[in-house]
């Protein structure tokens, strides 16, 4: 019996663990991970894109209006979650629930890039509709083809100055090690009591007349079955929560269906390269592609090392987990969900034809289009790696690319669908977990609350002062000066 259980030992589950055992430090916590250790899936450094997404360089967060006026309001909500992100880290710092900051963040800058004079354009125009936002403010807007060349080396290297080049330029962004995060604050519940059964699969949940979820858990090494009775679960399977919120049989579901895009990056570990190239820089979107998809250059620390990361490339498997099975995507398909997603299939016919044509890439293609960011990119260098898999939310017949909350009326059981803005927004993401499944004793957990996270509640765009303090400590906290 425990109070919590938390189903995958992601960024997610080990995120809400360690909000829990510092609001309610006697509640019990059991985590159940399929796979022999942490962050084996979505959350493994090589498996995502590293990016602590807070809106300063994802172009597709600021679609341009009909007008020709940007929207920024996607941009904004992203980095008003990733503050909240931030102090909890700076506070798991100061509070020693987690190491030496270097462990899992480095801080990079983050560059919009854009070529041709049209991009140029859009560029300049979304640079001013953010320049006013404190949560933006002291960016670089550059067209200066020798400051490009001084900032991107290796960008300008082999590129024709003629055609016009445009930078956004946040100095302040961040690359996160989450699966080196996700270890550590397992680590911390399992410091403060929490049981972890790694190799063991969640089969089956099911209701006890009294209200408890019973588990059914299956050791994967012996075959041996056991059951965990369980108060509160939370289903931070990833790809396969989908999958297990149907398995409980819960009415809130019903509905929902969920598509697999994989992915695949390029990656270079090169010392001339990644000495030359110190930044994440993300580009336009292909017209028809998921925004999840637009091309990215960046620079990662993993493990000590440097690499270079480009991508993603869109691939495509019936897998909802990179270590899932071929069954999961027909599987998951209902009598509740099967219009909704025959209709996605209909209406995304663009997105049909985008994954079709990335199929038939293959490595010399795929460097072709790195070629976009590096001119001189060369096929030997660059290597493929297959990232995670995202299973986005079909709804209502349309495809979903955000984050969803799924949650039984009486708060006992909620899941994580969907994987954008993903790991950088977990902290937020979470602590809606805990504000609508623990409506009754959220309001005492405030005090706790507002320690972990200073600015709960209040929107930093609006208050300048408090977002300048809370900005100011969390740069110390976390060595981010
Ligand atoms: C290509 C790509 C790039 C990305 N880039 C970024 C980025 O730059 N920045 C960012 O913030 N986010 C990014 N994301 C999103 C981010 O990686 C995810 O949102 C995040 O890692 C999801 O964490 P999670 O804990 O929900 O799931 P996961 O990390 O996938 O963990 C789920 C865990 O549940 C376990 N599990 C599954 N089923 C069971 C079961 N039945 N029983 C027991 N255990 C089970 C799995 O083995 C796994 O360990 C990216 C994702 C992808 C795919």
């Amino acid at each position: 019996m425990t109070d919590v259980a938390l189903i995958g030992a992601g960024i997610m589950s080990a995120t809400l663990g360690a909000l829990l055992r510092r609001l309610q430090p006697d509640a019990s916590i059991t985590v159940v991970e399929r796979l022999d250790a942490a962050a084996g899936e979505s959350s493994d450094p090589w498996n995502n894109a590293g990016t602590g997404h807070a809106g300063l360089c994802e172009l597709f967060y600021t679609p341009e209006r009909p007008d020709g006026s940007i929207d920024i309001t996607k941009a904004v909500r992203v980095n008003e979650q990733f503050q909240v992100t931030r102090q909890f880290w700076a506070h798991a710092l100061e509070n020693g629930l987690i190491g030496h900051p270097r462990n899992f963040l480095h801080p990079v800058p983050h560059v919009s890039f854009v070529h041709g004079v049209g991009a140029v354009d859009y560029l300049r125009r979304r640079h001013r509709a953010l320049a006013d936002n404190p949560l933006f403010a002291g960016t670089d807007f550059i067209t200066d083809f020798g400051e490009f060349a001084a900032r991107l080396p290796a960008m300008a290297a082999g590129r024709d100055p003629a055609v016009p080049v445009g930078l956004d330029w946040a100095s302040h962004g961040t690359d996160v090690d989450f699966g080196a995060l996700t270890q550590q604050l397992i680590g911390y519940c399992v410091r403060h009591g929490a049981a972890v059964h790694f190799g063991h699969e969640v089969r089956s949940l099911d209701r006890e007349s009294d209200g408890r979820w019973r588990l059914g858990l299956v050791d994967l090494r012996t075959g041996e079955t056991r059951r965990i009775l369980a108060k509160f679960v939370f289903i931070g399977a990833g790809g396969a929560t989908l999958g297990l919120l149907q398995r409980a049989g819960i009415p809130e579901v019903r509905g929902i269906g969920g598509f697999p895009i994989g992915g695949v990056f390029l990656r270079c570990g090169a010392a001339e390269l990644t000495s030359a190239h110190r930044a994440k820089v993300y580009g336009l979107p292909v017209p028809g592609a998921p925004s999840t998809t637009a091309p990215h250059l960046d620079a990662r620390r993993v493990k000590g090392a440097s690499w270079l990361l480009f991508g993603p490339f869109a691939a495509w498997s019936p897998k909802f987990l990179k270590h899932g099975r071929a069954t999961d995507l027909p599987r998951s398909i209902r009598f509740d969900n099967l219009a909704s997603t025959l209709g996605a299939g209909l209406r995304e016919r663009e997105l049909v034809g985008y994954l079709l044509s990335q199929l038939r890439r293959i490595h010399g293609t795929r460097v072709q289009a790195l070629r976009e960011f590096l001119p001189d990119a060369e096929d030997a260098a660059w290597h493929e790696v297959r990232a995670g898999q995202r299973v986005q939310v079909i709804r209502g017949g349309q495809l979903d690319f955000g984050t969803t909350i799924v949650h039984t009326a009486d708060g006992s059981m909620a899941g994580l669908l969907g994987a954008s803005p993903g790991a950088s927004t977990a902290v937020p993401a979470m602590l809606e977990v805990l504000e609508r499944c623990f409506a009754g004793r959220f309001g005492t957990w405030l005090p706790t609350l507002t320690q972990m996270v200073p600015s709960w509640g209040v929107r930093l765009s609006d208050e300048p002062e408090l977002f300048k303090q809370v900005w100011e400590w969390g740069s110390q906290q976390l060595q981010l000066d």
